[in-house]
């Protein structure tokens, strides 16, 4: 039988979908679909049964997604569910970690956005799950417990961020993160579309509006790294992500804008040679190594025509004109809960943001401010889960604060910030 075949015998591969009504959630669905098809075909040796679902707030879509796929297991962190008989629906804040906790499975896809992802994510690795990982604000946040736990119970984490899936196909198999490349890496060089404002001043892009950071000019995203994208924090998030997966120092990870986004990141070897991966910008592609790898299978997305194509461009990244990139190099080297106030602070700017409450420029502004303050010097130590949750919410907060009084600068010795509840964390 060739090995392609499919096996009767062979029991589905069972997945639980955190963050199904979101954008790399549905994809990662139409990409089971597809690979079931595929295996139905006798293309594809392995069967995906889902298992599991976990949304935020979308309960609508969350139903519609569990009928279509009769999924008995669903979590909601926020609101109620018209839930199809049979089904359990597991609701409020710890609804997903509970989902993953109480359900069988043998893969995890982490989708959901934030930091919000990260107990869910966490338990899955404390469970042994293999992980597919789109949610790269958990590796941000709280790095120094992940790795060691998915090393602890030889847990793999399957990058999804197109980026990161790119720098492991460009590795010798069957190398799977995470790992610590040795000395044969000289660096991995993570691209970046550059976003909608590449060619935009300084000026300009600190007036830019949620409208204008959120036409994306190569990728269709989620709202928040769609932000992200346009202030670069989405690839300084990326260069913390590789910096864990890959167990690489700040030193032998760079940054080139590439803005057509078909080169996704390319890793140099010490002999000079350079393997990148290349692909139309197409999250299905990436979804589907995840959920294939070490095979391949037919995919969805569109095939390339490098003559029509007809050039690559690259150039360096403009720090000056986007400093949320250099701040990522800060968080590697500071270590402890840095990552975390990074992330919660980009998270709760990138908010106040949407809501029109704060000028485009100033989200990197609040992120550099809240590192300075809450993770100077030696920043705590990230020892739990408790630890980072901590440092999140007070990023959270020290934002808030600066939101709330612009020319009060706010610290954690301030009357202000002193009399919020927690804010003695650092
Ligand atoms: P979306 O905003 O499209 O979707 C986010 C998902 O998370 C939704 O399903 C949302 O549910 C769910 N969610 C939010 N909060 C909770 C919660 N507390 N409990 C359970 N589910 C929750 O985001 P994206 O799909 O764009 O991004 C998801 C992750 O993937 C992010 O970390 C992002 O950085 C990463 N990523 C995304 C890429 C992309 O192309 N979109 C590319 C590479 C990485 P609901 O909608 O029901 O509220």
């Amino acid at each position: 039988m060739p090995d392609s075949a499919p096996q009767p015998d062979t029991p589905a591969r069972r997945v639980i979908v955190l963050g199904s009504t979101g954008s790399i959630g549905a994809q990662t669905l139409e990409v089971i679909e597809n690979l079931n098809a595929q295996h139905a075909a006798g293309v594809f040796p392995a069967r995906h049964e889902v298992v599991g679902l976990a949304a935020g707030r979308n309960a609508g879509r969350l139903v519609e997604q569990a009928r279509a796929l009769g999924v008995r297991d669903l979590a909601l962190a926020e609101g109620a569910a018209d839930a199809p008989a049979g089904a359990r629906v597991r609701t409020g804040a710890g609804a997903a970690e509970r989902l993953v906790r109480e359900v069988e499975a043998d893969l995890v896809v982490a989708a959901m956005v934030g930091s919000a992802g990260l107990p869910a994510t966490l338990a899955a690795i404390e469970l042994g799950r293999d992980v597919a990982l789109a949610n790269k604000e958990t590796l941000v946040a709280a790095g120094a417990l992940v790795i060691p736990a998915a090393r602890e119970r030889g847990v793999r984490l399957l990058p999804i961020d197109s980026e990161h899936s790119a720098m492991w196909q460009a590795l010798p198999a069957p190398t799977c993160p995470p790992c610590a490349l040795g000395p044969e890496v000289d660096r991995i060089v993570v691209t970046a579309s550059g976003g909608p404002f590449r060619e935009w001043d300084s000026d300009r892009i600190a007036r830019a509006t949620p409208a204008e950071a959120l036409a994306h000019p190569t990728w269709d995203m989620g709202a928040k790294i769609t932000i992200d994208c346009a202030s670069l924090t989405n690839k300084a998030l990326e260069v913390i992500e590789a910096h864990w997966l890959f167990g690489l120092p700040g030193d032998r990870l760079g940054v080139v804008v590439h803005p057509q986004s078909i080169v996704h990141s390319f890793v140099e070897y010490a002999d000079g040679s350079v393997v990148a991966q290349l692909g139309a910008p197409d999250m299905r592609t990436p979804i589907q190594h995840a959920l294939t790898w070490p095979r391949r299978a037919p995919g969805v997305s569109r095939r390339l025509d490098f003559a029509a194509l007809g050039r690559f461009d690259f150039e360096p990244p403009d720090l000056e004109r986007f400093p949320a990139l250099g701040l990522a190099y800060e968080v590697i080297e500071r270590g402890g809960v840095t990552g975390a106030v990074f992330n919660g602070a980009n998270e709760a700017a990138v908010a106040a943001f949407l809501e029109g409450r704060i000028p485009f420029g100033r989200i990197p502004a609040l992120s550099r401010a809240a590192m300075d303050s809450i993770a100077a010097g030696t920043p705590g130590e990230a020892r739990d889960l408790a630890d980072v949750l901590d440092a999140d919410r007070e990023a959270r907060r020290f934002v808030e604060l600066s939101i709330q009084t612009p020319r009060a600068r706010a610290r954690p010795g301030d009357p202000a910030v002193s009399a919020a509840p927690g804010a003695s964390h650092a």
